[in-house]
């Protein structure tokens, strides 16, 4: 298992790896541009090399996140060409990182009802991966539910990748406190969502896990991340993932709320903790 934190890239690839290595991270996350925005990014590739070459160094492992203002489901043509063009960018982004894959988040029906949700979404990401063969994956993440948001369950997010072109393109990122936010688990229903995700196939095509405890309570369909065992996941149930042996060779990355990356630090060496107290003598 590879315990880390999301990182600021605003100084860099080469930076943030520093950074990661500094915080005693073993995989870390970056936006491959402004989360909030979807101005192209000009991609400095010496920066990037240097990057990669730290990342090699320390055996740290990448995972990339893509803007949130993307819509896969949007039915506006002019916005689904938009997000098309910012994902094909994050995926060309995040393979020069040498990332592991490319986050992005299942799209918003906008009122326009799942079924057709759904269906825009898979129609956009077909858009999208026709137009990348390279390494990285795209990584759908799991949501809380929150508004219009599609992609709640293991079982949707299945359906959605095995009615893709290009499934093989594409892999999952588990989110812990969407999922408990979208009542999908909890403390005594953690070993049912490990077998669902092992009948179903999605076990094998998880690349990455965001840990993070929840400030809304399960089921409330709302997105609050808060510090792991602060929140009301607690950890308790949030250490069942850091010991289950089917996680063990993920990178499970803190997306936790933080004044200063510093703060990470001490989380990461709580996590350490969590895992080891686990582990049989
Ligand atoms: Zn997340
Ligand atoms: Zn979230």
């Amino acid at each position: 298992m590879k315990i880390g934190c999301h990182i600021s890239v605003g100084k860099g690839l080469e930076q943030a790896a520093r950074r990661a290595v500094e915080l005693g991270a073993e995989s870390f996350q970056v936006f491959t541009k402004n989360p909030r925005g979807l101005k192209p990014k000009k991609l400095d590739k010496e920066d990037a090399a240097k990057g990669v070459a730290v990342m090699r160094e320390h055996d740290l492992t990448l995972v990339c996140h893509t803007p949130y203002i993307t819509n896969l489901s949007t039915p506006k043509q002019d916005l689904q060409e938009v997000t098309i063009r910012s994902i094909l960018e994050d995926l060309n982004i995040a393979e020069a990182y040498g990332a592991v894959g490319a986050v992005v988040h299942c799209g918003k029906h906008v009122g326009e009802g799942e079924a057709y949700g759904i269906r825009r979404m898979i129609e956009t990401l077909d858009l999208i991966l026709e137009q990348y063969d390279g390494p990285v994956k795209l990584l759908l993440e799991n949501t809380a539910g929150q508004g219009s948001e599609l992609g709640l369950s293991i079982d949707s997010l299945m359906e959605i990748r095995a009615a893709l072109r290009y499934p093989e393109k594409v892999g999952f990122c588990f989110d812990t406190c969407h999922s408990f936010a979208a009542g999908q688990w909890n403390l005594e229903t953690f070993d049912q969502l490990v077998e669902q995700m092992k009948a179903s196939g999605y076990l094998q095509h998880l690349v990455a896990i965001h840990f993070n405890d929840s400030k809304a309570p399960f089921a409330s369909q709302k997105d609050r991340h808060e510090k792991i065992g602060k929140g009301e996941i607690g950890s308790e149930a949030l250490a069942k993932f850091l010991r289950s042996e089917v996680f063990a060779h993920l990178p499970v990355i803190l997306e936790t709320p933080v004044e200063d990356e510093q703060e990470y630090a001490d989380e990461m060496v709580y996590l350490h903790q969590l895992r080891q107290a686990g582990q049989p003598d």
